[in-house]
């Protein structure tokens, strides 16, 4: 079996990471190891002879530290892990190599520039090299992108790699903070590439005007040291964590939703992926996506702030960081939690049968639930173009709104009739089943779970989704019918 010492043990062990022993349990195995590098009995063990307190043993995600299960029958396909139980203070937990960082220099603007993180002791010049060499890619440029790349330039990494494909739009200003009013319509990472060249232009900053997807994301990541996941999609947010796992590169997750956020830490160490936190998206349309749900201006600052730190912890190697955890902000109420994320050994991907081998087998986009929301499965609809046709040419329809109330207060169509999706089931008899019937939502993703509701509750008329929702509406109908407020 594989027996794995945590870095800021290895002085103990010949620098060793990873010895192939045999052992029938976890006695044996620090008996050998006692035995082999008999300087390593003072550091595992007092003068008791207990096993020191900082120090935690795993015997795959089992904890193992308590002597009562030391005689316990070893699996022998199981790794047993040796780590401190903080892995702080230490700056030997870099995921940057000594080799990469010895290698850069820090020039007298450098020294002035970073002079605050010199002034650390846990950071200090060492540091500092460890953050200049580092490779970080950030997929997102918008909400939780904006204070990722921001900061990770002002502190000097030395490659950040920005995958985007969006442009900038005016809703996007309320908490976007790296793009301005002069950015409208330009592609995201173009107004990043500015912003970080204005920071420090000796930044490699490599812009990626690309959709993430199955058929790119293992090119775009290779070879880098770190992914921070500023997307806002269950798809995005599977296929990023699948192949950083697969490839063996940490991922920094983060995400927020209307009040709240959240931050973890995953594939790293032997540690949990986000599968094991969450094993499957919900159904397409059951919760909304940020852009349809909303959130505060300042929630992306806080979380992306949050996933910027963890980041330069895991760079420059120190602190605690979230790898198996998951941190909850609640901004609302000030509430944060942080939750602990085991692996999971029925994980299809870092389990013990994984399933998901490569990120191109796996339909994503199945998974998701997205082909449906596509409309081209279960669901029929009109585009705003035939929508707009049919109103003008009065043909008969009832249209049927499921927005929220606060969401009609902003955009309110004229003549919907207006049902909540949890009441349509009981309300169908207010439905003609002779003429069609067309649902409207913000984006056409809730109006999707809306028919299917109603076909489940044996409504037989013709029910179509208006495609895209009021969003595609807007430059059709809205703008030469003056304003809808
Ligand atoms: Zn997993």
């Amino acid at each position: 079996m594989n027996v794995y010492i945590s870095a800021t043990l290895r002085g103990f062990f010949g620098k060793k990471n990873k010895f192939n022993i045999e052992a029938e349990n976890v006695r044996g195995v620090l008996n050998w190891l006692t035995d082999e590098y008999p300087d390593s009995k003072k550091i595992l063990f007092d003068e008791a002879n207990h096993l020191r307190s900082f120090i935690q043993i795993y015997v795959g995600d089992i904890n193992k530290t308590d002597e009562i299960g030391w005689s316990d029958p070893l699996p022998s396909e199981k790794e047993i892990y040796l780590i401190p139980a903080i892995a702080g203070g230490s700056p030997n937990n870099s995921i940057i190599s000594d080799e990469r960082s010895k290698a850069i220099t820090l020039d007298d603007a450098d020294i002035e520039r970073f002079e605050k993180h010199l002034m650390l002791r846990d950071i200090g010049v060492k540091g500092q090299k460890r953050i200049r060499a580092a490779k970080v890619v950030v997929i997102g440029a918008g909400a939780l992108g904006s204070p990722v790349i921001q900061y990770l330039a002002a502190a000097g990494v030395g490659t950040i790699k920005v995958v985007d494909y969006d442009v900038v739009a005016l809703d996007n200003l309320q908490s976007q903070v790296l793009h301005t009013s002069r950015d409208l319509k330009r592609p995201k990472v173009a107004s990043a590439r500015d912003k970080v060249r204005n920071i420090d232009k000796k930044i490699d900053f490599q812009p990626e005007n690309s959709k993430l997807d199955a058929d790119n994301a293992t090119e775009l990541i290779d070879g880098y040291d770190l992914v921070i996941d500023c997307t806002d999609n269950y798809k995005s947010r599977y296929l990023i964590n699948d192949a950083c796992a697969l490839l063996g590169i940490p991922l920094v997750f983060g995400a927020i939703y209307q009040y709240e956020g959240q931050v973890g830490i995953f594939n790293i160490n032997g540690g949990s992926c986000y599968r094991c936190a969450f094993p499957a998206p919900p159904p397409a349309g059951l919760v909304p996506t940020c852009s349809e749900g909303g959130s505060i201006s300042p929630l992306p600052g806080i979380v992306g702030s949050i996933q910027a730190n963890e980041a330069l912890k895991l760079i420059i190697g120190i602190g605690e960081h979230l790898s198996g955890k998951l941190l909850t902000v609640d901004s609302l109420y000030l509430h944060t939690k942080i939750l602990k994320v085991e692996r999971n050994h029925k994980c299809p991907l870092c389990g013990d049968t994984p399933t998901i081998v490569q990120v191109e087998d796996f339909d994503y986009d199945d998974f998701c639930g997205l082909k449906e929301s596509e409309g081209e499965i279960l669901v029929e609809g009109f585009t705003a173009e035939e929508f707009a046709e049919k109103l003008e040419k009065h043909h008969p329809m009832t249209i049927v709104d499921v927005r929220e109330p606060h969401e009609r207060a902003i955009l309110r169509f004229p003549n919907a009739v207006v049902i909540p999706i949890g009441q349509l089931a009981r309300r169908k008899g207010e439905l003609d089943p002779e003429i069609d019937t067309v649902f409207l939502c913000k984006e056409g993703k809730r109006s999707i779970l809306a028919i299917q509701t109603l076909r489940e509750a044996g409504y037989t008329g013709a029910l179509y989704n208006l495609k895209g929702g009021l969003d595609s509406l807007k430059d059709i109908i809205f703008s030469h019918e003056g304003a809808w407020l």
